[in-house]
């Protein structure tokens, strides 16, 4: 595919303007040294590149997107629309309270649904996406720790299983990660926990159902040892899309708790768009929170900050517009929907592995949430076909790989999360194309070590595109 700047051809235009009369002269201190190169286009030109562009991105819309971890489903477009709204685009964050008081009703209603949904007292809209919820929420801890004079609390357990931001962000919040193992059934070894809590424990971060798809039946048992020795509990919500509307962590016995609102509530993300992780806490935590919150008075709706904030984590109040899907989205569901949703969640998952297993080996074989492992390690000793392998070829069929050499304890892992907007068909197609390939692993295993054969770029060297991306385009006069 020609990129913008390959296309472009000297005085080629789409806009034509009239010529000025008054030309201002700048200094020439402020002036270029050399010509700016921008691409010369027609508006057809550029039409045709972004869409040739969308045609090589594989979207929910596109097709099958079973990403495991990442909750790719389908958000209804509706939601789009809602926030697209003049009165919502076209306000400033700068504008008096009384001239917004319909963005501050979202913000509150927002914040009073999620903290139904989670079972806890506060909320904060600000984080911009999960792992910024994750370190804002350790922030909270660590400022709670510190004014109750226990500085001394400085570790951070986290098991295993975790997803890669839970050490990362535990680190950037100034804390100690200690790992501990999980069980045989994929949950928290308590005997593990019992031995790594004690006086220099400031918390755990846990997500439940894990990276593994699986609930963990002792989550009581664990909060109650973490807080015991004098920690707090911190719930990575990502994986909400399993359990909402059934179980809250702030029933499981967590202090504080971040969701993906870009993950669980309906907005499209992966490509880096706008995200918001909120983050809630008990009453106890509350006056740490940052940023502005709104509370509802009887004159309306207006901004407060809590008293011994932690300061702002995200300019102004965060992603609004996120925070208008989401309320779009949980209105529309209702009570009822909402718990449907974590319901077909859990039945696509359960009903894709018990498929999934008539060829491959599930890595924990036991009722799964939202989500489900399959370890290749043993096609891969019969075949010398990878997961890598298997992931790729799934390209050719129109349909976005699993999550892939991910929770890292699985040797081979491929981890597989339909989400609750897929139908039957859909699943029962994958299905059979995953069939297709387990089949082919046996008999042209070469084929599956080339593959993709149908994507423009196949195989790149990922580190290398991962360290040394080339982002910029090279004239030849530079
Ligand atoms: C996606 C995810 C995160 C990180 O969320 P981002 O918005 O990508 O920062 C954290 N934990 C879990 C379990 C996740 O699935």
């Amino acid at each position: 595919m020609k990129l913008l700047f390959e296309r472009s051809r000297k005085g080629r235009r789409e806009v034509l303007l009239p010529p000025v009369s008054d030309v201002y002269t700048l200094d020439e201190k402020y002036l270029r040294k050399k010509t700016l190169h921008l691409p010369e286009l027609s508006e057809v030109d550029i039409d045709r590149n972004y869409t040739e562009l969308a045609k090589q991105c594989h979207g929910v819309n596109d097709g099958f997107y079973p990403l495991g971890s990442c909750t790719m489903k389908y958000n209804p477009s509706v939601n789009e629309e809602l926030a697209s709204l003049k009165g919502f685009t076209d306000i400033h964050p700068l504008e008096e309270e009384e001239d917004v008081q319909g963005a501050l009703e979202v913000l509150y209603k927002a914040e009073e649904l999620l903290k139904e949904i989670t079972g806890m007292d506060a909320m904060t809209l600000s984080p911009a996406a999960g792992a910024h919820g994750e370190y804002t929420g350790l922030l909270l801890i660590r400022k709670y720790l510190q004014e109750k004079g226990e500085s001394e609390r400085v570790n951070i357990i986290v098991p295993d299983s975790a997803h890669g931001t839970n050490p990362a962000s535990a680190v950037m919040a100034g804390f100690k990660v200690v790992n501990i193992p999980s069980n045989e059934e994929g949950g928290v070894d308590l005997e593990a926990l019992r031995k790594a809590v004690g006086k220099d424990t400031a918390g755990l971060m846990l997500t439940n159902p894990n990276t593994l798809g699986l609930f963990d039946p002792n989550i009581l048992e664990i909060t109650k040892i973490v807080h015991e020795a004098g920690g707090l509990c911190y719930y990575d919500g990502a994986n909400l899309n399993a359990v909402m509307g059934r179980v809250r962590p702030g029933d499981m016995g967590f202090d504080c708790v971040h969701l993906n609102l870009h993950k669980t509530f309906s907005t499209p993300h992966g490509g880096g768009g706008p995200g918001s992780g909120p983050v809630g806490c008990k009453g106890f935590l509350q006056d740490y929170l940052p940023g502005r919150r709104v509370e509802k008075r009887e004159d309306g709706y207006h901004f407060f900050k809590p008293v011994k904030t932690m300061g702002q984590v995200r300019s102004f109040y965060g992603n609004f517009t996120v925070v208008v899907k989401a309320l779009a989205y949980i209105l529309t569901l209702g009570k009822e929907g909402i718990r449907e949703s974590s319901g077909k969640a859990v039945l696509n998952a359960n009903y894709m592995m018990h498929r999934m297993k008539e060829d491959y080996t599930v890595a924990y074989d036991t009722t799964c949430m939202h989500e489900f492992v399959l370890s290749l390690e043993d096609l891969k000793k019969k075949t010398g076909v990878s997961a890598m392998d298997i992931a790729k070829a799934s390209l050719d069929y129109g349909m976005h790989p699993a999550t892939m050499y991910f929770p890292l304890i699985v040797h081979e892992a491929l981890m597989f999360e339909p989400a609750e907007t897929e139908d039957k068909d859909t699943i029962d197609e994958a299905v059979r194309i995953y069939h297709e390939l387990y089949q082919k692993a046996f008999e042209d295993p070469d084929y599956l070590h080339n593959a993709p054969h149908t994507c423009m770029i196949g195989r790149p060297d990922e580190t290398e595109a991962a360290r040394n991306p080339i982002l910029r385009y090279t004239f030849e006069d530079e």
